[in-house]
């Protein structure tokens, strides 16, 4: 078999896995040419499904499910969208703007500006303005206290892979098994979130992984608005120095904080915002996957449009 033939069976063995409850029907009107097309009739968004918790023992955050079906904002209701959410804060002009997947492609790649005006919105007296690698920023993280969370922490987790890559994930904040491990996403989530970029055709180390918080909230409790306004300036930093062309925000509560607006997930989901300049593509959290497979789908939908832009981006 050759090279590209294999590239391709392994990349279908994983939507396959991945997304295999939403197989090809042969016949059924709804039924796509794409591997993982529907079986399942409707890809219900059961805004008002139960999302009871999940027992802190596990993993698995049991916020992103919450944030997901209920469309509860970590900013508080009196705080969205207005200029006190974290990126207003942080002086972000407000770059959110949703643009249809069609209408946003043959888009150059961001110029190399949006980094600094991203790097501009950490604070002028953070010591983050005056570091230069992703070392010295992981090495200021580790050495610094600018949270509560920062001293019950075991370990801070920075974030992981190539530090030159294209695209960029972002997450909520740690849980137990990345704050044993000080690696973002290496729990039961973290192995769905490898498997889905895997069955777009990417591993692990050729993105950046990072979260909007480092440091772990107890017992998987949302992340408060004061914590991420604390520590999004390093995010920014990173992002700032990565200069990702990409931004895929996994949970509602990663795209809120990034993009500084108040939406719930369905509303952001489908579509790319504008960071900045750079697209931003929002789309379900994997632990929220976990729990409702029937969000499967649109993940589905949103990865493919995200691969689809990145192939453009970088050709
Ligand atoms: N959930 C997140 O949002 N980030 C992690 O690193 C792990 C689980």
């Amino acid at each position: 078999m050759s090279n590209e033939l294999n590239d391709i069976r392994v990349a279908l063995e994983h939507q396959i896995a991945l997304f295999g409850d939403l197989v090809v029907v042969q016949g059924e009107p709804e039924a796509t040419n794409q591997p993982g097309a529907m079986k399942q009739p409707e890809a219900k968004e059961p805004e008002d499904e139960g999302s009871a918790r999940q027992d802190t023992a596990t993993d698995v955050p049991a916020r992103a499910d919450a944030e997901a079906s209920t469309g509860a904002s970590v900013l508080p209701k009196t705080e969205s969208p207005s200029p006190e959410s974290p990126e207003k804060v942080a002086n972000d002009p407000s770059p959110t703007e949703v643009t249809p997947p069609a209408a946003a492609s043959n888009a150059p790649a961001p110029a190399t500006d949006v980094y600094s005006r991203i790097e501009g919105l950490i604070p002028e007296d953070s010591p983050l303005r005056s570091v230069s690698t992703l070392d010295e920023v992981r090495a200021w993280v580790a050495a610094t206290q600018l949270i509560e969370l920062d001293h019950t922490r075991i370990n801070p987790v920075f974030g992981v892979g190539n530090p030159e890559a294209d695209l960029m994930v972002i997450g909520e904040a740690p849980g137990a098994e990345e704050d044993k491990q000080g690696e973002p996403f290496v729990g039961r989530a973290g192995q769905l979130l490898t498997d889905i970029l895997k069955a777009i055709g990417f591993e692990r180390s050729d993105v950046y992984i990072a979260n909007i918080l480092k440091s772990r909230p107890p017992n998987n409790r949302d992340p408060k608005p004061d914590e991420i306004r604390a520590h999004i300036p390093i995010l920014h930093k990173q992002i700032a120095l990565i200069q990702p062309k990409l931004i895929l925000c996994v949970g509602r509560t990663s795209g809120t904080s990034l993009l500084g607006v108040d939406s719930s997930l369905k509303a952001m989901r489908g579509s790319f915002h504008d960071y900045h300049g750079i697209p931003v593509m929002v789309t379900y959290h994997p632990a929220a996957l976990l729990r409702n497979p029937n969000w499967k789908r649109p993940t589905w939908e949103d990865v493919q449009i995200l691969r689809k832009r990145y192939d453009e981006l970088t050709a």
